[in-house]
């Protein structure tokens, strides 16, 4: 058999253009001849992609053709075509440049009538296509991905997708407000209170990773987190909400406004209680003093323990070679642990004191207990310069409020680690981390397409 498609347009005018967008043969039929082919799919989509373009413009050009105020007709000043890469193709988009009506007497001389509508060489659906996929998977294998299942032309590469990626990060960045000033709040106390109830509180979870920097630099770290809403009062059907969100300290101007806008997006309130947790870093600390007039920041009771873990666990060692000594530290750190989950940070600093005396008695002769010595006093350090952010956990467990935000650890390895570290030889410049994040959490957290629509009103319009 034979098929031909052919694709019609029906014009304002009423004028019907055809065109001939693919033939195809068939013989008999086997599993691999029944329907189209990807090489006959691609094929398609680039006739019709081409015939459809020359019509849009075709028409459009017409319509603005006649000069807005007497009906004359704009005489051409030249030609010219601009390559859009598409989709579906590159296309070449008639783009004349035209004189100013004779009846105007101001104004540039020529223009071209399709700046009204002609942003950049990208179709919107192509820009946003390479952003979301970059975002999750290297530049070269998405420049791949596009180029096996969709007419993209040859020209797309893991350069061209990486640039088109960072452009969209651009735009969202300039976007993004003035960073904020320190304790800077909207509205004053008195109005805060006459605020309707808030939603529960939003527990942000921030957290550290490390990528390699490019031109042998070695590392630098990338800041990550998610916030959570504990629930919403009005509509207790509505998921809270969580989002999360990424930037690179170092590089990044506005991270206070950042965080602020993100907050803002998932409903907080200047009345509303922001908790944040991290794990006591100082570097990730300095991101969260600020923000907001019910803001606490609490050390996570998920690294304590991880860190009261790892000291338990030198602790055998001491044990094999010192048992009554070792058991003892083992049970030290026990009641150092209960002394903490209950706040009580100062009882716990003092048993770490002497339990640091205690050790260094022994370290000169025990591996094992050099080893305990050091461990603890890492952590009475730890303790010390995070005494003020450690609350009482066993009432706020009981209370049902949370103690921990060990589902951070997961964020960071969904925001950073995949894309950015393992079994990935890629290095990173500051800038190139910084925006990759960008796009990389609003994917994340499925803003990206509503982005797009801010920029392209009719792109992916929404089911009324
Ligand atoms: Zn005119």
């Amino acid at each position: 058999m034979n098929l031909r498609v052919e694709v019609v347009s029906m014009g304002a005018d009423g004028i019907e253009q055809r065109r001939q967008v693919l033939s195809l043969e068939r013989q008999e039929l086997a599993m691999e001849t029944l329907g189209m082919s990807l090489v006959e799919s691609k094929a398609l989509l680039e006739s019709v992609q081409d015939f459809m373009v020359a019509q849009q413009v075709a028409e459009d050009l017409e319509r603005r053709r006649a000069c807005s105020h007497c009906g004359r007709r704009h005489a051409m000043k030249d030609f010219g075509t601009t390559l859009v890469k598409t989709l579906f193709g590159p296309v070449n988009v008639p783009n004349p440049r035209w004189h100013r009506c004779p009846c105007q007497p101001e104004g540039p001389q020529t223009f071209r009538p399709t700046n009204t509508w002609l942003q950049g060489t990208t179709s919107a659906e192509m820009l946003y296509m390479e952003t979301k996929w970059a975002s999750l998977i290297p530049f070269a294998k998405v420049a791949d991905l596009l180029k096996e299942v969709l007419p993209v032309g040859n020209s797309v590469h893991g350069e061209t997708v990486r640039k088109h990626m960072q452009a969209t990060a651009e735009r969202m960045e300039q976007e993004l407000g003035e960073e904020r000033q320190m304790n800077q709040y909207e509205g004053s106390e008195s109005g805060w209170e006459q605020q309707p109830l808030p939603d529960g509180p939003i527990t942000v979870g921030i957290d550290g990773g490390y990528v390699r920097a490019a031109h042998k630099q070695g590392c630098f770290e990338v800041i990550a987190g998610k916030s959570v809403v504990a629930f919403r009062r009005e509509d207790v059907d509505e998921a809270p909400s969580a989002k999360c969100f990424g930037f690179v300290q170092t590089y990044d101007e506005k991270p206070r406004r950042r965080l602020w806008e993100l907050l803002k997006s998932q409903g907080m309130q200047e009345n509303q209680q922001v908790v944040f947790m991290s794990d006591g870093g100082e570097d990730v600390r300095r991101v969260q003093q600020y923000l907001h007039p019910f803001s606490e920041h609490l050390l996570d009771w998920f690294h304590i323990t991880m860190r009261l873990t790892v000291l338990q666990q030198q602790t055998k060692g001491l044990q094999q070679e010192r048992p009554a000594t070792g058991a003892d530290v083992a049970k030290q750190l026990e009641s150092i642990k209960h002394l903490l989950w209950h706040g009580n940070t100062p009882e716990a600093l003092e048993r770490l004191t002497s339990l640091s005396i205690d050790l260094s008695l022994f370290r000169e002769h025990s591996a094992p207990a050099a080893k305990v010595a050091n461990g603890v006093a890492d952590f009475e350090t730890y303790i010390r310069n995070n005494s003020e952010f450690i609350p009482n956990f066993g009432d706020r467990w009981r209370q049902g409020e949370r103690i921990s935000t060990a589902f951070v650890e997961s964020t960071i390895n969904q925001v950073v680690s995949r894309r950015f570290v393992k079994k990935q030889q890629m290095q990173w410049t500051l800038r190139g981390a910084h925006l990759l994040l960008q796009t990389r959490t609003r994917v994340l957290n499925n803003e990206l397409e509503a982005t797009f629509r801010q920029w392209y009103p009719r792109f992916r319009p929404k089911a009324a």
